[in-house]
């Protein structure tokens, strides 16, 4: 097997590539000099939302927002890789500090329909990187419509009673998700995490998008 593997690399060695254009020229850290440069203007960190505190790697604009769709929509579940270790950086620089990681839920049909769930994958990959455990501590309880046309008072009302406990939590929780707009589904997990015993949560996402008018 090993000798197979081992023709196989010979073969077929492994290359980087970009994973905004593709190319497999001067990759380093999942991006192209060129992509880097552009994904570097996009960065954000802490950001403000009413009620929580929230950190972001990106804007979610141009690139970051093309890789998003890509990971949720074009069923590119491996830019998860590149996704967990930029909202990791993001952590690390706004000196997040947390105890275990959960992560916003989609309800199980919608779950089923995309075939993952994007952001129980992103915080299983920061569980991992970081050697904290991770936690299924959220349930999605309701099938919310989806909150696109809404805005952030409407928002907040369509997630009335979406989530509940799975399980009680200790310390700091790093509640992740892809995208982050108005936080009224954060914010709504976030008081789940607190009323189940959570001492503080933290908001941890790949990219936030300006809030619809
Ligand atoms: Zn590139």
């Amino acid at each position: 097997m090993r000798v197979f593997a081992a023709i196989w690399e010979a073969l077929f060695p492994y290359i980087p590539r970009c994973v905004v254009c593709g190319t497999e020229k001067d990759v380093s850290c999942y991006l192209c000099p060129t992509c880097k440069e552009e994904m570097d203007t996009l960065i954000m960190g802490l950001t403000d939302t009413t009620g929580l505190t929230a950190c972001a790697a990106y804007r979610y604009k141009g690139s970051a927002a093309r890789i998003v769709q890509s990971f949720k929509y074009g069923g590119n579940r491996w830019l998860s890789a590149f996704m967990a270790q930029a909202m990791l950086h993001a952590a690390v620089n706004t000196h997040t500090g947390f105890d275990c990681v959960c992560h916003v839920p989609l309800h199980n049909k919608k779950r089923r329909k995309r075939g993952f769930d994007q952001a129980e994958l992103l915080s299983k990959r920061i569980a991992a990187l970081t050697g904290k455990p991770y936690l299924p501590a959220i349930k999605r309880i309701r099938n919310t419509p989806s909150q696109t046309k809404l805005n952030a008072q409407e928002r907040k009302e369509n997630m009335r009673g979406a989530f509940e406990a799975a399980q009680i939590v200790k310390g700091r929780v790093l509640l992740v998700d892809d995208v982050l707009t108005t936080g009224a589904t954060a914010a709504a997990c976030a008081d789940v995490l607190k009323a189940a015993g959570a001492q503080s949560v933290t908001v941890l996402t790949f990219a936030r998008a300006e809030e619809k008018e």
